[in-house]
């Protein structure tokens, strides 16, 4: 290929006003450069208002479409164009649109919408868009012209020194940059819904710290492996750090031998909780998160999670709790999620589960339960416990 392969990064720019935008636009970059290592790269920087990486000469078509693919997914990114830098002139401009329409894909209609940074190049817009128009025409002699809705839009943006051609563009996954709104602590089982929980909330810009609570010693450690694959595909977009892995089976086994029955799930919960928030501390993580939504299982009723939020004083953030079993599904699946969370592994939401579990859990009788267990020496042991998992997330730091 002749001219230099490229990607523009756009982000949505409202609310980037000073030094919010700076600092929006650095993690932005930061993040993409990190998870874009070891990929056929020249050059990642960033221009006015987007960010351009320069795929290496030589590079394929595969690798630059592998590079957009990684870069969509990537909270912060509205939007990647691919296309080709070339010299600010007529004919290299020409030439550049018929390699970009090339590869846009299907298309019959097109139309060209060209744009000028700089004054100084003497051709106007009008111009351009007429004579690139021109010599596409030629070089695809079956295509027309269109100017409402054409199949595909063969932009030309003239800058100081060069010009960009692109016809492809894809819309990313939009949010804010994982890390520019701080750590949360979600708590992850290998079901369906916390991993789109988790995701949401790195989506707007948070560092997000699993925990797994396992059935191990009394299940096997399968769901330990399922979460770990879930954090895998998270660690993609930069937006896991690392699970803490903790065997509670143990614990619940207490709990279902000395508590009511039908206490028992919002009685694990409870203990959840309170460990996350050990955690929390722990990580310098301001907030829990959880993937419950509103009345899908026994334990997600209004009294249940009030009862649940009344052990930590940290806010818990429920991203799901207004979505439907089929929207959360619709996000795995685009996630990639679905498939690891629809195999079947004993954690701790299988082990000792009552038969008829209270839907209106009183503060009252779940503090009485409570009153002869060790909780707090509980809290300690297991957190003692907890088997850290290490993922790539270049806006964490660790704490000493
Ligand atoms: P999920 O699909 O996320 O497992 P669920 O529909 O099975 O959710 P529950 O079992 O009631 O619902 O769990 C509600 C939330 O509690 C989960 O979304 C998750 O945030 C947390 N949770 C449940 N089990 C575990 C676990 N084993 N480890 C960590 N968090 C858990
Ligand atoms: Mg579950």
């Amino acid at each position: 290929m002749e001219f230099q392969r490229i990607c523009l990064v756009h982000y949505h720019e409202i609310g980037l006003k000073g030094h919010n935008r700076s600092s929006f636009e650095n993690r932005l970059l930061k993040n993409i450069r990190a998870l874009l290592e070891g990929k056929p790269i020249r050059d990642i920087r960033r221009i006015s208002g987007r960010v351009l990486i320069l795929v290496e000469q030589g590079a394929t078509w595969e690798d630059a479409c592998d590079i957009e693919e990684s870069v969509l997914g990537v909270p912060g990114v509205a939007r990647v164009s691919c296309g080709y830098a070339c010299e600010r002139d007529l004919e290299a401009i020409g030439r550049a649109a018929v390699a970009a329409l090339d590869d846009a894909g299907d298309f019959t209609t097109f139309k060209v919408a060209a744009r000028r940074n700089h004054t100084d190049f003497p051709i106007d817009s009008m111009t351009l868009n007429r004579e690139v128009g021109a010599l596409l025409c030629a070089a695809f002699p079956d295509k027309i012209v269109k100017m409402k809705d054409p199949d595909a839009l063969v932009h030309v943006e003239v800058i100081q020194g060069g010009a960009y051609v692109y016809a492809r563009s894809e819309r990313g996954v939009g949010g804010l940059p994982v890390g520019s709104s701080g750590k949360v602590v979600s708590m992850l089982s290998s079901g369906i819904d916390s991993p789109v929980a988790s995701w949401r909330m790195a989506r707007r810009g948070a560092i997000v710290i699993g925990v797994h609570f396992s059935g191990r010693p009394q299940t096997s450690s399968t769901s330990e492996f399922l979460v770990d694959d879930i954090a895998h595909l998270l660690e993609r977009t930069g937006c896991i750090a690392r699970v803490y892995m903790v065997p509670f089976g143990n614990y619940q086994r207490e709990i279902a031998v000395s508590c009511p029955p039908e206490l028992r799930i919002i009685l694990y919960r409870r203990l959840m909780f309170r460990v996350a928030e050990r955690i929390a501390q722990r990580e310098g993580a301001k907030a829990l998160v959880s993937g419950e939504s509103l009345g899908q299982v026994a334990s997600q009723t209004i009294e249940n999670i009030l009862v649940t939020n009344a052990v930590v004083g940290l806010p818990v953030f429920r991203p799901l709790i207004g979505s439907d079993k089929q929207e959360i599904i619709s996000d795995a699946e685009q996630l990639g999620t679905f498939e690891i969370s629809s195999q079947d592994a004993p954690d701790c939401c299988t082990l000792f589960m009552p038969r008829n579990p209270e839907t209106h859990a009183k503060p009252e009788k779940v503090e009485a339960a409570e009153a002869g267990l060790p909780i707090e020496a509980w809290v300690d042991e297991i957190v003692e416990a907890a088997e850290v998992h290490d993922y790539v997330c270049p806006s964490y730091r660790k704490r000493a």
